[in-house]
């Protein structure tokens, strides 16, 4: 302040924090203001920013358990989409390793769906309930073939080669190692100086058993002395080196979703995918309000209860949440046209600013607590850390975790460049993929066209991205990225960043055209963008 006299005074800088409350508008702008669609249009993540908040506890406090579904809670945000160039087995396994979840596609036969749910379900277990065994009859060359099949080779030995009969030994790889003679009947290979736990023993007291034996394997008998299941050691390390992993409560197996789209022939496909064990079913529909898809969920709530949760979708709008979660939904996937790959905005001419679509649908959802995934145009772990903020409980990644080593397809060279294939599933390319269908029945056809369909209009495209290592490594730098965001912002939970997005709080600001400018790196000769160590 100037005086008459030319003197400046300033306020004490003590009063600093007590003036600022006296202003009756916080800095910014609230959720609600930047996010009125009759002001600002419809906005997308690069169309504004978050602002920072108050810094008090150490980035690796933060913490980032969300719930994908109604009933399903996991450990970090991130879903892969179920896409043939993103999620097979291998990115299911690694995604709920790493305290994900990936959702295995369905552009291939029921029962191919249904093996690599399989795979998923039995890579890691507490007690497996339901082991390979073989007779004393059996033979070596029978353990290479069930290693070759189902990769392990730890198999007990009991009276009828089944579970509840008499355990009288077990086979290890150890067991078999040096028997160049496939002939060899188990029961002159096997060991017969068990270490075994009795029924009604819990997975921590069998755990600490298995410890303490340093035995591979722990074979659980009832008081008859038949086997009832069994514990690998393997599982006690998978727990220690994956502590964030996303499993099923009871069994500890990994939990595993796959997409089914929502004709009559999806239901027998789903059969098989919850006989493998499914733990989540995602209907795969760009455009999910529809009568096919409510029927669907009616069907699946009817037929499977609570064992299995149903995510419905894409939607971008409250009215097509409101019959889906009408229906009986347990999540709803946002997004139409916003996917890296997706033509669909320029084509049909219907979609949503990625934006707008997750903060109205979230909005929406909320208030039933069914959970929002904000699917596609996801970039970078900035687009992560606003996808949230807007209120999406989890992000579905296609382009940003394809072209990882667990991505499916092999890498190629082009320019000097290591790339993979990345194709959209309603691109031509993943359509008229080769196999058991033709392409009129498809999977991928059947997300996109009509049957009655003559000429296909593709709403995809097929390329390539580069090579971005391992998952293991990915997903982690993402998980990294998010805690140091959600500090900034100053919120340590993904509940305590939508409390605080909600009540107005944590505030935002639009970018302008020039403001991404300056947001990007700029003015440089030349640089090298490497984006973690
Ligand atoms: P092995 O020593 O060759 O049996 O293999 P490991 O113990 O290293 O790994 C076995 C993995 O397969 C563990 O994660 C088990 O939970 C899983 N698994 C699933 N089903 C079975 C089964 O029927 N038998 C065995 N041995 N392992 C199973
Ligand atoms: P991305 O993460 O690459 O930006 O987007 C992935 C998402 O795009 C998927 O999860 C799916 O919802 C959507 N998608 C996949 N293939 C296609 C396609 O061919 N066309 C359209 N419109 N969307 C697609």
């Amino acid at each position: 302040m100037v005086h008459d006299n030319g003197v400046q005074t300033y306020l004490d800088p003590k009063d600093a924090m007590q003036h600022l409350a006296e202003y009756n508008k916080a800095d910014g702008l609230s959720v609600e203001e930047i996010m009125d669609s009759r002001v600002n249009g419809g906005l997308t993540y690069n169309d504004f920013l978050i602002l920072p908040g108050y810094i008090d506890f150490p980035a690796s406090e933060v913490t980032l358990e969300t719930k994908i579904t109604k009933n399903i809670s996991i450990k970090t945000p991130f879903i892969s989409s179920p896409m043939d160039t993103v999620t097979e087995t291998e990115m299911a396994v690694n995604m709920a390793l790493l305290g994900g979840v990936g959702v295995i596609h369905n552009n291939c036969s029921p029962e191919e769906q249904a093996e690599m749910v399989r795979k998923v379900k039995k890579f890691e277990n507490g007690f497996i309930t339901d082991p390979v065994c073989l007779t004393p009859n059996h033979t070596v060359g029978d353990i290479h073939m069930i290693k070759a099949r189902l990769g392990y080779s730890g198999i007990p030995i009991t009276a009828s080669g089944k579970l509840y009969s008499i355990l009288l030994g077990i086979v290890t790889a150890r067991d078999i190692q040096f028997h160049e003679d496939h002939t060899t009947l188990l029961k002159d290979v096997m060991t017969t100086d068990l270490v075994i736990a009795q029924e009604g023993v819990t997975l921590e007291e069998a755990n600490q058993i298995l410890r303490s034996s340093k035995r591979g394997k722990l074979p659980i008998v009832n008081a008859r002395g038949e086997l009832v299941s069994l514990l690998a050691r393997s599982d006690l390390l998978k727990n220690i080196n994956f502590p964030l992993a996303s499993k099923s409560p009871r069994s500890k197996q990994l939990i595993c979703a796959a997409a089914i789209g929502t004709r009559a022939e999806d239901k027998t496909r789903l059969q098989k995918l919850v006989d493998a064990g499914l733990d989540i079913v995602v209907l795969d529909s760009s455009q999910g309000n529809s009568s096919y898809q409510i029927e669907m969920i009616q069907y699946i709530k009817k037929t499977y209860g609570n064992k299995l949760d149903v995510i419905a979708g894409n939607i971008v709008t409250r009215e097509q949440a409101a019959r889906l979660i009408e229906a009986g939904a347990d999540a709803l996937r946002v997004g139409m046209g916003s996917g890296s790959i997706c033509i669909t905005q320029e084509v049909m001419a219907v979609g949503r600013p990625q934006g707008t679509a997750v903060y109205m649908v979230s909005q929406f959802a909320k208030k039933f607590g069914i959970p929002v995934i904000a699917d596609g145009g996801i970039q970078n772990i900035g687009h992560i850390t606003k996808a949230l903020a807007l209120g999406a409980s989890t992000v579905m990644m296609g382009g940003l975790l394809a072209g990882t080593a667990e991505s499916p397809g092999e890498y190629f060279y082009h320019e000097g460049q290591r790339l993979k294939k990345y194709r959209g599933m309603g691109s031509l390319d993943a359509m008229e993929r080769s196999g058991n269908f033709c392409s009129a029945t498809l999977p991928a056809a059947n997300r996109y066209f009509s049957d009655r369909d003559v000429i296909k209009v593709a709403q995809g495209v097929a390329g390539a991205v580069v090579d971005k290592g391992s998952i293991r490594k990915f997903v982690p730098y993402l998980l990294t990225g998010l805690q140091h965001a959600l500090q900034d912002i100053g919120a340590k939970n993904l509940d305590h960043l939508k409390e605080n997005v909600e009540s107005g709080k944590v505030r935002f600001e639009l970018r302008t055209a020039a403001a991404q400018v300056e947001g990007g790196v700029h003015g440089l000769y030349s640089y090298e963008k490497r984006l973690y160590s």
